[in-house]
């Protein structure tokens, strides 16, 4: 039986790992969190755990939702319409719906129109390879007009990407108006119960799970085999599979270092950044805001009682205030509390009779590698699964090109690449 390690105990290791025991190998999988869900991971909140990164699914997930309903926690998951908008000129201005569309009044009529041809255009085009050569901001630009990429997209691109904004390409776009729906779809008392149930099943057919345990090196030897090692000691292995970010996996595995970093350590991802706030009583009644005005410390504004009801979280309303920042920004160095006092002001301009006296608790969470900065040329520059390293494997999230990330993708891309995988038998 081949003897596989699974480095990452997010949706896509866990996924893996699941597959692999499933057709009879062994497995052993690593996870430097003491719990498994990666960036999907939740805290307890009451009687339902709430992730430390707003979650929700699209109707187009179809991986996520068979995965769930695998599990048996298909009863579990729904699929309400809360409201989206994006803020601008100091009003949250919906724009989810044709209806919402014509009635948007940050634009002129001529712009809504050609704004509507486009995005109709982007929704049934199934070809995203004839958009690669382009950037999103040329081909918005250039198809929906000067006036609606300055008042609609730019903010929102700049706010993502910073600087990198004008060199987003346009597969990137296209992917995100292409398959996302106005239905999401949420499983009640948080996505962590998918990743405790895909622990469960690993265990059930016989993986082991180590949590809390660091990968610090992945060793090849001559005859195929590797070993990884950990605080405890080194393991050996027919096969590693690891699901870390590309530059991590390339740290801890020397013989990738040379030409495969040069060719592809290059890749970049911005950290994210989450304040979750804990509200006596609503701020807004929308659940995800984009922020397009200027002068506001995030991005987006996202109320998760709009969307869930409180009674899931004793009574309290969920405020998340995103970003996405290089690691390198001075909001991944500042306190909780300067952070706090940074956002409190931009919170009265969201709601005039706000009060800092409503927040009843807060935490902040960050992480590196959470948003790939998908510039022209992205595809040259993605590793394939299989590594120059014989038998390491690397899948993670920047390769799930042209999506964006989602969990939806880390497990069709971890079910795909198991199924490309010979069975055989160990030398171990
Ligand atoms: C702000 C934000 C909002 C998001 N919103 C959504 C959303 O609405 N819907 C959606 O579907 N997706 C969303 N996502 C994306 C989603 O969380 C990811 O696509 C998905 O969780 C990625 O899973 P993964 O297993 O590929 O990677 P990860 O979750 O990053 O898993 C990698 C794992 O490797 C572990 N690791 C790292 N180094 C080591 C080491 N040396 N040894 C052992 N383990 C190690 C990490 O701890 C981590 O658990 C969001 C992400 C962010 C950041």
């Amino acid at each position: 039986m081949t003897r596989n390690a699974v480095l990452g105990g997010g949706a896509l290791g866990l996924t893996a790992a699941l597959r692999l025991v499933q057709r009879g190998e062994e497995v052993t999988l690593y996870e430097r969190e003491p719990v498994p869900g990666g960036l999907a991971a939740g805290f307890r909140v009451g009687p339902s755990y709430l992730e430390k990164f707003y979650h929700h699914l699209f109707r187009s997930d179809t991986h996520a939702v068979a995965m769930i309903e695998e599990l048996g926690l298909g009863d579990k998951l729904v699929w309400p319409r809360p409201l989206t908008s994006t803020l601008i000129g100091g009003k949250p201005q919906q724009l989810d719906s044709a209806l919402s569309l014509l009635r948007f009044t940050p634009l002129p009529f001529q712009d809504r129109l050609r704004l509507g041809f486009a995005l109709l255009y982007l929704r049934r085009e199934p070809n995203y390879h004839r958009l690669e050569h382009t950037t999103a901001e040329a081909w918005i630009r250039r198809y929906m007009g000067e006036r609606v990429f300055e008042v609609l997209w730019q903010p929102l691109l700049r706010s993502k990407f910073g600087d990198r904004a004008s060199e987003i390409a346009m597969p990137w776009f296209w992917a995100r108006t292409h398959f996302r729906s106005t239905s999401l779809g949420y499983l009640r008392g948080g996505f962590q119960q998918l990743y405790d149930s895909l622990v469960g099943a690993i265990e059930t057919l016989g993986g082991a799970t180590c949590f809390g345990t660091e990968v610090q090196a992945i060793i090849p030897h001559y005859d195929g085999t590797l070993s990884v090692r950990t605080a405890a000691g080194e393991e050996r292995f027919d096969r590693v599979i690891s699901t870390l970010p590309t530059r991590l996996t390339i740290n801890l595995t020397q013989e990738l270092q040379g030409e495969y970093e040069r060719q592809y350590g290059t890749l970049q991802s911005y950290g994210a950044h989450c304040a979750v706030l804990m509200l006596d009583r609503p701020l807004t009644d929308i659940y995800w805001l984009n922020i397009n005005d200027p002068g506001y410390p995030f991005l987006a504004l996202v109320e998760h009682t709009n969307y869930m009801p409180p009674e899931d979280y004793d009574g309290k309303r969920i405020v998340y205030l995103g970003n996405y920042l290089p690691m390198t920004n001075e909001l991944f160095s500042m306190s909780p509390e300067d952070i706090l006092a940074r956002y409190v002001p931009a919170l009265k301009r969201v709601n005039p009779s706000f009060d800092e006296s409503w927040i009843t608790e807060y935490q902040m969470f960050k992480a590196p590698f959470a948003q790939p900065i998908v510039t022209l040329g992205y595809p040259d520059r993605l590793p394939a699964h299989q590594t120059p390293v014989m038998n390491l494997y690397l899948a993670n999230m920047s390769q799930v090109y042209p999506q964006d990330r989602g969990q939806n993708y880390s497990i069709a891309m971890a079910e795909r690449l198991i199924e490309s995988l010979p069975v055989a038998t160990s030398r171990l």
